[in-house]
């Protein structure tokens, strides 16, 4: 076959080498100690990437690309300024769905203009193998699109994270899968443009039902499945456009979004299967609703915390997504920083799905300063707890809820949660008692005869407690 956009040697190599510095990026993301370096490599790999590619493909004038990527580096400029952390979650989920539908158009406009992409000859009849490299890649690129969007939806909370279940679903889809598949080998056959567009419609379809039905707290690994999704379709785009980088880099994404949905189920004990099955988390707000009023619970001050902490051994702090609503980061790091001149043992412990997106905590702790060396992983201080004389959860709920662990009931049973009941003494900070966490459901550590609430903003708790230890 004739490339019309056959790649030179020298470009081949650079493609490598940007494909080398995506896997050492990764490798320096996997700790936050060499988080930064990570970032440079995968920089430094992507302007590669782009300046070959604009180099050795004539297929858009200069002042268009630059246009476009100035249109479009703008945005992204504006809009990661903008953006609180808190908000993270669905702009990730919005900036999936944007990988998904680029995918899909590079697919249909392959389709239309096959030789402009070196997939066919003067006859306008594109490769067998390039049909089904672009038929799997505008599926998986339109489910990753409309997935993406009620992800986004959900995470913003303008739809309703609870399971929208529909009847008979598990046929429907996979039902439907296998027509997109059928269509995607009969495509093979016949590449006409109902083929092509019955197959697009037909995903954009299975991405809304694949994605409805589950609930709030399978969340986190629905993003990093349609991470992963959206990597995968970029990999079949790049067979499509013979580019290495982006098979390498699709491939990346593609796998890396794949082992985190993983580490994730195994997080929340959940498998996979279930998670894609759907209707996790279905109406939680009726389960410990009524109990809540009449329970006794003690309330504690900024001097109790810190009349208690100052004389503690060992103190485990928990921090979660409140923390980042009230970015007490900084305030909490400060608090540490006078325990420890105090001889008390600090640590943090970070639960995998704690905030609202991988890692959010161990972002915001770094950003503070907090020594990476006092934050550990749910397993490695899980044993902890039974010498802790003090568990400070501040902004956490669902990730040291025991409901997990007893109620067979509670839409977030079976996930592992830190074992705070074994805690001489807890403090609990939150704003209301009515407040609840992810999954909407009651906390019996709330009401346990070792547990004072701190009802209050979390910054301007932790401010207090740091004054009231300087007393
Ligand atoms: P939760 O969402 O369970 O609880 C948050 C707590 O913070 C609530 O008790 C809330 O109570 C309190 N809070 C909110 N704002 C403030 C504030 N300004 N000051 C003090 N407290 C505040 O958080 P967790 O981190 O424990 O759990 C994470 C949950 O999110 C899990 O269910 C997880 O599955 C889900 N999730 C995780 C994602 C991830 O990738 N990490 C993504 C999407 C969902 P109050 O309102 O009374 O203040």
């Amino acid at each position: 076959m004739e490339h019309v956009t056959a790649v030179p040697s020298w470009a081949m190599f650079a493609y490598l080498v940007s494909g080398v510095l995506f896997i050492l990026a990764l490798r320096g993301l996997s700790s936050p100690a060499t988080s930064r370096a990570g970032n440079r490599y995968g920089m430094i790999g992507m302007t590669i990437a782009m300046v070959t590619t604009l180099l050795t493909h004539g297929v858009a004038s200069l002042p268009e690309i630059v246009g476009a990527l100035a249109i479009g580096g703008g945005v992204g400029f504006v809009t990661a300024r903008k953006i609180k952390m808190t908000d993270m979650p669905q702009l990730v989920a919005a900036f999936h769905s944007l990988v998904g539908l680029a995918a899909v158009l590079v697919g249909l406009a392959a389709y239309l203009n096959p030789q402009a992409f070196g997939i066919a000859g003067a006859d306008g009849i594109i490769e067998p193998q390039s049909r089904i490299e672009m038929g799997l890649g505008i599926a998986i690129g339109a489910i990753t699109f409309s997935g993406s969007i009620i992800a986004f939806l959900k995470l913003a909370g303008k739809m309703s994270g609870s399971p929208i279940m529909l009847p008979g679903r598990h046929v429907l889809n996979l039902g439907t899968l296998i027509a997109i598949l059928g269509l995607v080998a009969y495509f093979t056959q016949d590449q006409s443009q109902w083929v092509i567009a019955t197959i697009t419609v037909l995903s954009f379809i299975i991405g809304f039902l694949l994605i409805i039905p589950i609930g709030g707290a399978d969340m986190p690994v629905v993003v990093s499945m349609l991470n992963s999704y959206s990597g995968w379709a970029a990999a079949a785009m790049g067979f499509t456009l013979h580019n290495t980088a982006m098979i390498i880099t699709g491939a990346l994404v593609g796998s890396s979004g794949a082992i985190l949905s993983y580490i994730m189920c195994k997080a929340m004990n959940r498998s996979f299967i279930s998670v894609i099955a759907g209707g996790f988390g279905a109406a939680p707000e009726a389960a410990g609703g009524a109990a809540k009023e009449q329970r006794p619970w003690k309330r504690g001050s900024a001097e109790d915390a810190a009349y208690m902490m100052k004389e503690a051994e060992n103190v485990i702090i928990i921090p979660g997504y409140g923390m980042a609503v009230s970015q007490a980061q900084h305030a909490l790091r400060e608090m540490g920083d006078v325990l420890k001149k105090e001889g008390v043992n600090v640590k943090y412990a970070i639960h995998p799905v704690a905030g609202r997106m991988p890692g959010h905590m161990n972002v915001l702790l770094a950003e503070a300063n907090v020594p990476y060396d006092e934050v550990f992983e749910l397993e490695d201080i899980q044993s902890e707890f039974s010498q802790a004389d003090v568990a400070f959860i501040i902004g956490a709920n669902d990730v040291v809820n025991p409901a997990a662990k007893t109620d067979k009931s509670s839409p977030i049973y079976g996930m592992p949660v830190f074992d705070v009941d074994k805690a001489k003494t807890i403090f609990f900070v939150k704003r209301s008692m009515g407040g609840v966490g992810y999954a909407g459901v009651d906390n019996d550590v709330f009401y346990m005869d070792q547990t004072m609430m701190l009802l209050a903003d979390a910054k301007k708790m932790v401010e207090d407690i740091v004054k009231a230890l300087a007393h």
